[in-house]
């Protein structure tokens, strides 16, 4: 069973029922990291034969998703590949002869029963010690299948078109083992799982018989895929052994869960919503409730940080190291070395790794994104593009979101729209205001808009006056902004220019002589 010297193939495999989870991100992240580190082949599955909860959008949303983060799989339903078709729906008659075979070998059975006879089952054997009785080994024999029905029986049923499914006949006591990546040797007792439904009645087969069957087709060696499907591994490891003598299965890593904050049990969306952020990569509207989920992205988080937030969710390089560019990630991921814990989301963190990541990026990286918001919060920018390098250079360090840089810089831009003013007049006198109408003459005439002679003017100015500049540079700066952010005033005078900074400084001094605070 031994994966080491075939190429490596690894698949993400999500069911397009809704917006992409942070847990689902990290595991292509997994995916993809042990792939790119073996060059191998990632491939993106489309898991969408249960058809009740099939959401159309989801798919194009995966791929969105995958994109931002830089995650793009090597062969998918979009890109195609050697072993499609990728989505499982449009494999649906290739699962029936697995099927067959496995009922021709006696692996697996016909079942009539209604959905009313399986409520019978569940009140009529329900127990103290077995308070929820299933389909399996103990009660198989008491219920309309083709091992209670004699063989015309069955026919008669099959020929007839009375609606079936098709179940595994899981063994009774069998011990089943397998060697996880994470947690090392794994062993179940059959007689903890169900006979589980293979092929519905639809003849769209389940989740259990699709992923053994594809996984087998698409010559996948590793898979990392969440804990909770830890549970399913014993009907996978039967499977395969049923229908391809075990040869070839993937090796199985089945990562941690990303836990609630506190701890207690997985992180849902509902959790997200409760404790206000966000638990999917980007903003999802669900197009069958209209419900709206926010994302990662468009709350202002780099994909850099997302990545790394992710990336260290279950894993460390076993040094202090927090912060992980993909070329990092690349080189020093490792399997051996993510925990068998689940992992507690701490939104503070990643909030902490997104202010990071922007201080860490050049401006030149971050300037589309800062262009991005800019226009979405309708401010034009245009002919000052070669300035934005510089500003987001000054401002960068005060921004934890990429949205913080609308306000931190909309004002190189567009002139502020409110000011602070009560903030002024707190300390405001007649001759602060003199102090002003000294400084826009001055500022009319200079020759040299640099920061320096504006500084060295200013300080000049309010000598002559025998004020302290600490106390006019706050009136100076909500003047130019707005209020009591933005970087060194003096950078920002220089970069908005003369012009912009006398009639930014006139426009208040006329607010403060009416006592209005703007538009
Ligand atoms: N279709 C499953 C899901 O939605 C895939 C589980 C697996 O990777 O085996 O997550």
């Amino acid at each position: 069973m031994s994966n080491t010297s075939k190429k490596v193939r690894t698949r993400f495999a999500p069911s397009p029922t809704g917006g992409l989870h942070l847990g689902g991100v990290r595991t292509v992240l997994f995916n993809y990291l042990f792939t790119r580190q073996n060059n191998g082949e990632f491939i993106l599955r489309i898991e969408d034969t249960d058809r009740t909860r099939f959401v159309e959008s989801a798919e194009a949303y995966i791929y969105e998703t995958l994109a931002w983060c830089g995650l793009s799989p090597d062969e998918s339903p979009a890109a195609g590949g050697p072993y499609g078709p990728y989505r499982q729906s449009e494999r649906k008659d290739l699962y029936r002869q697995y099927a067959d075979r496995l009922i021709r070998d006696g692996y697996a059975y016909y079942a009539f029963d209604t959905p009313e006879e399986l409520e019978t089952m569940r009140t009529a054997y329900k127990t103290e010690q077995n308070p929820s009785p299933r389909y399996d080994s103990t009660l198989r024999d008491k219920m309309r299948n083709s091992l209670t029905l004699s063989q015309e029986e069955t026919n008669k049923l099959l020929e007839q078109g009375i609606p079936y499914v098709i179940r595994i006949k899981v063994p009774e006591n069998e011990t089943l083992r397998f060697t996880d990546m994470i947690r090392g040797e794994v062993i179940f007792n059959s007689s903890e799982t169900d006979d589980k439904v293979l092929l519905k009645a639809d003849g769209m087969p389940t989740y259990h018989l699709a992923v053994v069957v594809d996984d087998y087709l698409m010559k996948i060696t590793h898979s990392f895929r969440g804990e909770e499907w830890l549970p399913s591994a014993p009907v996978h490891v039967l499977l395969w052994k049923y229908l391809f003598g075990l040869e070839n299965m993937p090796t199985w890593a089945h990562l941690p869960l990303i836990m609630k904050p506190d701890g207690n049990g997985k992180l849902s969306k509902r959790d997200g919503d409760r404790l206000g952020f966000p638990v999917f990569a980007m903003n999802w509207t669900d197009p069958r409730t209209g419900d709206f989920t926010k994302g990662y992205r468009e709350l202002g988080f780099l994909p850099e940080a997302f990545i790394n937030m992710l990336a260290v969710l279950g894993w460390n390089d076993g040094s202090e190291q927090e912060l992980f560019s993909m070329d990092e990630l690349l080189d020093k991921f490792s399997v051996e070395r993510i925990h068998k814990k689940g992992a507690k989301f701490n939104y503070e963190k990643a909030l902490w790794f997104n202010k990071e990541w922007i201080k860490t990026l050049p401006a030149e990286k971050l300037k589309p994104h800062v262009e991005y918001w800019l226009k979405n919060a309708g401010i034009d920018i245009s002919g000052k593009e070669a300035a934005l390098t510089t500003i987001i250079d000054q401002v960068k360090d005060r921004c934890t979101l990429l949205t913080d840089f609308v306000e931190q810089t909309a004002f190189f831009f567009k002139a502020p729209e409110q000011l602070d003013l009560n903030a002024i007049l707190k300390k405001w006198d007649a001759q602060k205001n003199t102090f002003f109408v000294e400084l826009i003459r001055a500022y009319e005439l200079a020759p040299d808009f640099t920061p320096e002679h504006l500084e060295h003017t200013f300080k000049e100015i309010a000598a002559a006056s025998q004020l302290k500049p600490g106390e006019l540079m706050l009136p100076f700066r909500i003047m130019l902004v707005g209020g009591k952010f933005g970087p060194h005033v003096f950078d920002i005078a220089a970069a908005i220019g003369a012009q912009q900074t006398v009639s930014r400084i006139k426009y208040a001094l006329g607010l403060l002589e009416t006592g209005n605070s703007g538009q």
